[in-house]
């Protein structure tokens, strides 16, 4: 096999011929990628629901769905994006021109985690493409079947010197980390996280951290309850939990409260009671994650759901009630099909207590009134939600998606993925038909011409 400073000097030589850099050849390679997802839905399907017992109506709307409209965007706007970027100079350079220029950086190298395994390895791949890098993928090892096909798709697709996938576990990870690449895009934990800075400071490689945490779910007296419901039950359980931007737990307006978990209870019956049945909600990726994560269900008291299987490493949607930040359930990420909740009737106070919590990567509010989402939203700091849904604010090519804080470093999507993957080169153009003399020093009446 060939050892990993091979295939990046491979990679680098590739780079550093210019052939990346060229849009029209930036467009072939993004084109060749949408065919490449279009041509092999039924395999990937296939590959998400042996991984994660994912539905093909699940597969299509987050995974494929998404890139493809990501690559549709991308093809629209790359012509624009990769023209410098005429800025104006400042009085004291008159004559001269400002220019941004986006440049590729290199060599990226995209760690990517497995609940979707699919869309977090290739969506930052159209990044970085657009922007004329060259990348080596490194999918989860814990989604087997799905990193396979895209090995072996890629493989198939890019020569190697351009496009590669690496297939491994943290070791590999590890190892592929000693390398100098030009710039990590990193997606899983905030432990991960932490891990891949530190191994990138040593190179001084700028990175990009998509992580996670615990996004809080607000749900105020005055909301449309059973909008809120619905919508909250449809976040929350998509991919069975899985979802970095999941509402982790909720904080409802006392007022509310038994009304809210009516309507919550009815809607999970609606959208998740045949699925549950006929064996097609989304399974825990691994035994240690079921095991972790069946573990939270001693927190409090079971409100909804609970039942679940060690064979099929699925658990039903669960609704916890009567919990408090003591509570195993509350101390970390759930990342599964639990939604715990908590009451509040002063705002300041339930405020407070997200405050003190890591800055979350999503929060979301749920409120018909003005006045309280603009409380919220300028008292608490979060990687970016919405306002009356969740999760939707990740598939909108308009908003830049990451997080702060211990929930990430940077943000992506539509032009975001473009400029995550362009260092901006900043160029200064002056004229040589006259030359100011205020920057000389060797004048005695210099100063006084400032
Ligand atoms: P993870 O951090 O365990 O693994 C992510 C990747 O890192 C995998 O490819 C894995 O092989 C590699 N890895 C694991 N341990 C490593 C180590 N010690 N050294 C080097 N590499 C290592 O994350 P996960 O369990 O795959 O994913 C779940 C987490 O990812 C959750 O916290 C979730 O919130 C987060 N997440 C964030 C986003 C986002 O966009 N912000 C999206 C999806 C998931």
């Amino acid at each position: 096999m060939e050892s990993f400073s091979d295939l990046l000097k491979r990679q680098r030589d590739f780079f550093q011929s210019g052939k990346t850099k060229d849009v029209s050849y930036r467009i072939e390679a993004l084109t060749t990628l949408g065919n490449m997802v279009r041509s092999n839905e039924t395999e990937l399907m296939a590959a998400l629901k042996k991984d994660l017992n994912k539905s093909d109506f699940d597969s299509y709307i987050s995974e494929m769905g998404i890139l493809l409209e990501e690559i549709r965007f991308t093809l629209k706007h790359i012509k624009d994006w990769t023209q410098p970027r005429r800025v104006k100079t400042a009085f004291t350079q008159m004559g001269s021109k400002g220019y941004i220029y986006s440049e590729p950086y290199g060599v990226a190298l995209i760690i990517s985690p497995w609940n979707y395994p699919l869309q977090l390895a290739i969506a930052p791949l159209i990044g970085a493409i657009a922007a004329g890098n060259c990348a080596i993928l490194k999918p989860s090892e814990l989604t087997p079947e799905t990193s396979k096909l895209i090995a072996d798709l890629i493989t198939k697709t890019f020569p190697a010197e351009y496009i590669s996938v690496v297939q491994g576990d943290a070791e590999t990870t590890q190892s592929l980390l000693k390398e100098k690449f030009d710039y990590i895009f990193f997606t899983g934990s905030v432990a991960v996280g932490k891990v891949i800075m530190e191994a990138a400071a040593k190179h001084l490689t700028p990175v990009t951290l998509e992580l996670g945490g615990k996004s809080p779910c607000i749900v105020h007296h005055d909301a449309n309850i059973k909008l809120a419901a619905k919508r909250i039950a449809w976040g929350k359980f998509i991919n069975a939990g899985q979802t970095c931007v999941a509402p982790d737990y909720l904080y409802v307006h006392r007022d509310v409260k038994d009304e809210f978990i009516r309507m919550f209870i009815e809607s999970i019956k609606e959208i998740y009671e045949e699925i549950v049945k006929n064996g097609e909600f989304t399974r825990i990726v691994s035994e240690k994650h079921f095991n972790r994560v069946t573990g939270f269900l001693t927190s409090g008291e079971i409100l909804h759901g609970g039942n679940y299987s060690i064979d099929t490493l699925t658990l039903e949607p669960t609704v916890i009630g009567g919990v408090n930040w003591d509570d195993p359930v509350m101390q970390e990420e759930i990342f599964g099909p639990i939604l715990p909740i908590l009451d509040y009737d002063d705002i300041q106070t339930m405020v407070g207590k997200i405050n003190e919590q890591p800055k979350p990567l999503a929060l979301y509010i749920f409120s018909e009134s003005k006045e309280f989402q603009a409380t919220i939203l300028n008292s608490i700091s979060f990687g970016g939600g919405c306002i009356n849904d969740t999760v939707m604010h990740l598939s909108s090519p308009y908003l830049p998606f990451g997080g702060v804080g211990e929930s990430g470093i940077g943000a992506y999507h539509g032009r975001g993925s473009f400029d995550v993957f362009s260092h901006q080169k900043s160029i200064l153009k002056q004229t040589t038909t006259f030359d100011l003399p205020f920057r000389y020093p060797n004048r005695k009446d210099a100063l006084k011409q400032i």
